[in-house]
């Protein structure tokens, strides 16, 4: 297929369209290189560097490269940040997306794959966490994700958009070409590799007094090639209909104090740690009940182990000491 990826030079969208190009689709990524890396982006795909707000820009790329379907993965996703300014996620992650949207429409590509989030739940009433429970975020991160859905439903309904909605959970890890490279970092699994590194003093451990095993928040790490692989599963399947499909390993996930254990065990070095106050917006417990896509789509991580996570990413940034500097 031909497909556009909005974000394509980011972490998990440079990893989609790796595993794309793997297949053998044709793969155009779409990206302004604000958070994204030109560098990022594998040689067999064809980089369009513009905003995604631009609705004429989408409109001619969409022209421009036959594109047949594409993977919305261009946002903005901070959850701390989205406190502070929920007006940039409601442009970035609702307005431009809307532009995505209507440039589909004019091009009639009507097949669309989209990155949401575990954060759409919010604090959830129990775990695992299914696609129909509540839907109640707990910071403009999640609503703005959850308004976008929404807009899919109708979308769907009005004008025959198909669409795959994937709540991702934690991704992480890398794959041997492409890896986590922000700036500012603000991830646990990167930044407590960093200070295993010894390129940062300490890493920071956001509230301690959640109510969960140690008193840190649990959440639920799914590679980031694991996660890259349910978008062409939920591609290939989308003209059946639309789905929304939770993405993330299931079981009891981690807390923060075993992802430093872990990341201790897998690097062999010191993780210094500061204990410090809560992170406003963050639920004590994200984990996913991945039944349903295991279901329907026969999907299921095969690197699903932490130690193997965080192996691949430590793998990565020890050859990208830089990340993708260009
Ligand atoms: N976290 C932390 N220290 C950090 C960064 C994150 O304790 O320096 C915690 C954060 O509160 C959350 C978990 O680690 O419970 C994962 O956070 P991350 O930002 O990696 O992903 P998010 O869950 O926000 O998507």
């Amino acid at each position: 297929m031909r497909v556009l990826v909005t974000g394509g030079a980011g972490y998990i969208g440079s990893v989609v369209v790796e595993k794309l190009l793997e297949d053998n689709h044709f793969v155009v990524a779409y990206d302004n290189l604000i958070k994204g890396h030109k560098a990022a982006v594998a040689a067999g795909a064809t980089l369009v560097e513009a905003e995604l707000s631009d609705k004429a820009g989408l409109t001619a790329a969409l022209r421009e490269h036959r594109v047949e379907a594409v993977i919305h993965m261009a946002a903005d996703s901070l959850v701390g940040e989205s406190v502070t300014a929920p007006a940039k996620y409601y442009r970035n992650n609702v307005v431009a997306g809307l532009a995505l949207l209507d440039a589909m429409r004019e091009c009639e590509v009507n097949r669309l794959v989209f990155s949401s989030t575990a954060a759409v739940y919010g604090e959830p009433e129990k775990q695992p966490i299914e696609e129909r429970d509540v839907l109640q975020p707990t910071n403009p991160y999640g609503e703005s994700k959850l308004a976008f859905e929404k807009a899919l439903r109708w979308y769907d309904q009005a004008y025959n958009l198909r669409y795959a909605t994937l709540r991702y959970f934690n991704a992480a890890g890398a794959t041997e070409t492409h890896g986590e490279s922000h700036d500012p970092e603000t991830h646990l699994i990167p930044l407590v590799l960093q200070a295993a590194a010894g390129r940062r003093e300490f890493v920071e451990i956001y509230g301690t007094d959640y109510p969960t095993r140690d008193g840190t928040c649990v959440r639920d790490y799914i590679h980031v090639g694991d996660l890259a692989r349910a978008h062409i599963l939920a591609l290939g399947k989308v003209d059946g209909g639309s789905r929304i499909y939770n993405l993330g390993c299931g079981g009891d996930g981690y807390t923060v104090r075993e992802v430093i254990e872990v990341a201790r065990q897998v690097t062999g070095r010191d993780v210094p740690v500061r204990e410090s106050k809560r992170r406003a917006g963050d639920p004590a417990v994200l984990v996913a009940s991945s039944a349903r896509i295991k279901e329907e789509l026969g999907w299921s991580p095969v690197q699903g182990d932490l130690r193997e996570i965080i192996g691949s990413a430590w793998s990565w940034m020890q050859r990208h000491e830089n990340g993708y500097e260009e």
